[in-house]
């Protein structure tokens, strides 16, 4: 059975919820609720859209484009959170807002290049391999902060900040370890940005299974996939 459109509301309700509780519980300002859309289709994204949920994110290039085709009268703000093979960095440029998941310099060169001029600039977060994942992409922590430097002068792009997903974990002090770290990595390259480069204001970090660890670590994109849609076939 697809899921309703009441069981979406529902769901939402249900999220919202336990954003604001976390938010009460650690003295922290809500952060952007990002609807992870892969797999769902244009008919549920409407439905959210329709009751205010303005930003959604996607990992495949093909189904997106497809979607924003039958979305174009929505005002969607666009996010991509998925790999990026090089040869698909030009649509990627062409066609979303945001880009989550530049895991490499040479992504973040083509996405600047290839941004079209008439187009305001791509907005972009850093992918931290937090847990120094081999199978995992991301720019390592300690080469972080270099890649940051470099990146914040390209033309075209606007580097907003850092994205992670950690490995699994059991308990709400685990869960909040790496969170905790992507935000000092934050704190750490403010300090060492060239004068005149914006701050980075952004930590996307947080998906179902850990909002509340995100939360209490202060973060200002929160991604949620399965508790808005439920699970994914
Ligand atoms: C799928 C996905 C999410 C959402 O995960 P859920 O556990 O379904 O909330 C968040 N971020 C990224 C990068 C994803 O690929």
């Amino acid at each position: 059975m697809p899921i309703s459109e009441q069981q979406i509301a529902d769901r939402q309700q249900g999220v919202e919820k336990r954003i604001s509780l976390a938010c009460q519980k650690h003295q922290r300002s809500i952060p952007t609720l990002l609807a992870v859309s892969k797999t769902r289709t244009a008919e549920n994204i409407r439905t959210l859209y329709s009751s205010s949920i303005k930003n959604f994110g996607e990992n495949y290039l093909q189904e997106a484009l497809d979607k924003q085709q039958q979305l174009t009268d929505c005002n969607i703000c666009w996010h991509f959170i998925g790999p990026i093979q090089s040869n698909k960095s030009r649509a990627v440029a062409e066609h979303f807002h945001w880009v989550h998941s530049v895991d490499r310099l040479k992504l973040a060169k083509r996405l600047s290049n290839q941004r079209p001029s008439t187009l305001p600039p791509l907005q972009i977060c850093l992918q931290v391999n937090i847990d120094n994942e081999t199978s995992k992409s991301g720019f390592m922590i300690d080469e972080a902060v270099n890649a940051a430097i470099e990146i914040s002068q390209l033309p075209n792009l606007r580097l907003r900040g850092l994205m992670c997903i950690p490995q699994k974990r059991e308990t709400f002090a685990e869960q909040r370890q790496p969170f905790e770290k992507v935000a000092r990595l934050l704190s750490s390259i403010n300090q060492q940005l060239p004068r005149h480069t914006l701050a980075l204001d952004t930590l996307s970090m947080g998906m179902s299974d850990d909002i509340e660890a995100a939360i209490a670590e202060g973060t200002t994109i929160i991604r949620i996939g399965t508790a808005l849609f439920g699970p994914r076939q």
